[in-house]
């Protein structure tokens, strides 16, 4: 069995109150907890706030993204290990936004991979190719070599302590989405690389769609059996949506 897993990717987004709010409507809505692990992603100056919300409860929370270092002079850095001790479950690692405006590269995004796990934190791998690798029909390449990159540093074992994020770069946050059929192709493929190394693992590793996921076409993207729940980034900041996506991917839970 595969749980379905929803995560919000709050952004660069909040105040302490909008937060408060956002987080408590969730709370009050949030139901089927053995059907779907659901979680948010603040910036980081709030996950102290939310995590202290959602104490007791089965809300988890996660950073955005977390340094490739342990500590030491890197100005401006927060490691996986701070996020751990603070009461993190989940990192996001790879977003394609890091990856395009941060300088992340393929190898730095397995080392932060690499550190994560070493944390204890479950690492959430992002991958996905850009409207021009698509169009070339390059997409399989690029996120087979993403996914590679990691595998080369911290070995095939280790993709059963994370969770892996499918989300073509031309779908997030501008209303396109992948089609269920596109989503579930490039889903399939990447369980197909995983399972060149180790079938099991390929069989339990969990993958999130995410680009532009709504409350209206989350049911027909999670209802692909290779997409185990979504990568939320801007339904994720209206509550009743993010419910209705949340609700969605526990229906899908299903038996492998
Ligand atoms: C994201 O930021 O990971 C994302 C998928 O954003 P959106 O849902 O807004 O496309």
């Amino acid at each position: 069995m595969r749980k379905p897993i929803v995560l919000g990717n709050w952004k660069l987004n909040g105040t302490t109150a909008a937060s408060e709010a956002l987080v408590a409507s969730i709370l009050a809505g949030l139901i089927e907890w053995d059907a779907v692990d659901v979680g948010v992603c603040p910036p980081f100056i709030l996950i102290p706030q939310v995590i202290h919300q959602a104490a007791h409860t089965n809300l988890a929370v996660g950073g955005q993204s977390c340094s490739e270092y342990v500590l030491g002079a890197y100005t401006g850095e927060v490691s996986a290990d701070m996020l751990r001790e603070v009461g993190c479950r989940y990192v996001l690692v790879g977003h394609s936004e890091r990856r395009a405006l941060f300088g992340e590269t393929n190898e730095m995004v397995a080392r932060k991979v690499n550190i994560a796990l070493k944390s204890g934190l479950t690492p959430v791998l992002c991958v996905g190719e850009t409207l021009e690798e698509r169009q070339s029909g390059r997409m399989n390449d690029v996120v087979r070599g993403q996914i590679q990159a990691v595998l080369n540093v911290v070995g095939i074992r280790s993709f059963e302590r994370l969770v892996i994020a499918y989300e073509p770069i031309w779908a997030i946050g501008t209303g396109l989405t992948a089609s269920p059929a596109q989503a579930q192709s490039m889903h399939a493929m990447i369980r197909g690389v995983l399972s060149e190394h180790d079938p099991a693992v390929a069989r339990g590793v969990r993958i999130q769609y995410g680009g532009s996921v709504k409350a209206d076409n989350a049911a027909e993207l999670f209802a692909e059996p290779d997409i185990d729940g979504g990568l939320i980034g801007g339904a994720s900041l209206k509550a009743e949506d993010f419910l209705i996506i949340c609700r969605a991917a526990a229906d899908s839970l299903r038996f492998i």
